[in-house]
């Protein structure tokens, strides 16, 4: 991780992406524009919690988010999680960037999320120690509301709580505050190009052509 000397958070974007696609991307450049991010850290899920194993191994899915990410001076990828056997969960993730020597106790991290992942937060591993860890910057999502009355009570409570509508504050404290973000609504999920692939239909214009180009080379998400 490059030391930072512009005293803007770091964004972390974790995911399984299986596969990445446009909707990743875009999350990721328009939370770097909205909360000024001085970049944002790519962290591929080895073996992610709360759902099936990914279609695709965790070396194939990193190796896609390399692509995806190639020339985005912004972004960065921490292959860490895929290094290891172990199932990735966030808390100890951010614990592991804490106590790395480029990030530090100090430094504002801001956890990126999805409006369907927000909403499940509450059954994460250890969920309430992350707000100690990070800031969460939580992006709308096509079908996905982020408002109290529709999250589990105790995020809820959380959500009100800790809600800030300025993410200019995201850079005053190192973690503790929950922001949302508009981006461009993109319905495209990593789900409905596994089953596009699977039936052999395109799915150009959803995702970087490298990575189709890929796909098809190593013939991942076919049926058989
Ligand atoms: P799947 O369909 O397999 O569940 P996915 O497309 O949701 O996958 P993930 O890798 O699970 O992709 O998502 C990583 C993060 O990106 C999550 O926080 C998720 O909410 C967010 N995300 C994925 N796609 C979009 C999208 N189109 N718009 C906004 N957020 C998205």
């Amino acid at each position: 991780m490059k030391p930072d000397t512009t005293g803007r958070p770091l964004g972390v974007f974790g995911g399984t992406f299986d596969p990445v696609h446009f909707g990743h991307l875009r999350l990721a450049e328009e939370a770097a524009d909205a909360l000024q991010l001085e970049r944002v850290r790519w962290i591929p899920a080895g073996q992610p919690a709360l759902r099936d194993a990914p279609r695709v191994g965790p070396a194939q899915r990193l190796d896609m988010v390399r692509l995806a990410i190639a020339g985005n001076p912004r972004f960065e990828l921490d292959p860490a999680e895929v290094d290891t056997a172990q199932t990735s969960f966030t808390v100890p993730t951010l614990e592991r960037l804490r106590q790395s020597g480029a990030c530090g106790p100090d430094r504002p991290l801001v956890l990126l999320a999805g409006a369907d992942a927000f909403a499940g937060m509450a059954g994460w591993h250890r969920w309430e120690t992350l707000f100690e860890l990070a800031h969460v910057a939580v992006a709308h999502r096509p079908g996905y509301a982020i408002e109290a009355k529709y999250l589990p009570p105790a995020l809820a409570d959380v959500f009100r709580r800790r809600f800030c509508d300025n993410p200019r504050l995201l850079r005053d404290t190192p973690a503790g505050r929950i922001v949302t973000f508009a981006m461009t609504p993109l319905d495209i999920s990593a789900t409905k190009i596994r089953t596009l692939l699977s039936k052999g239909l395109s799915v150009r214009y959803l995702m970087p052509d490298d990575v189709i180009a890929h796909i098809h080379d190593h013939r991942f998400y076919t049926e058989n």
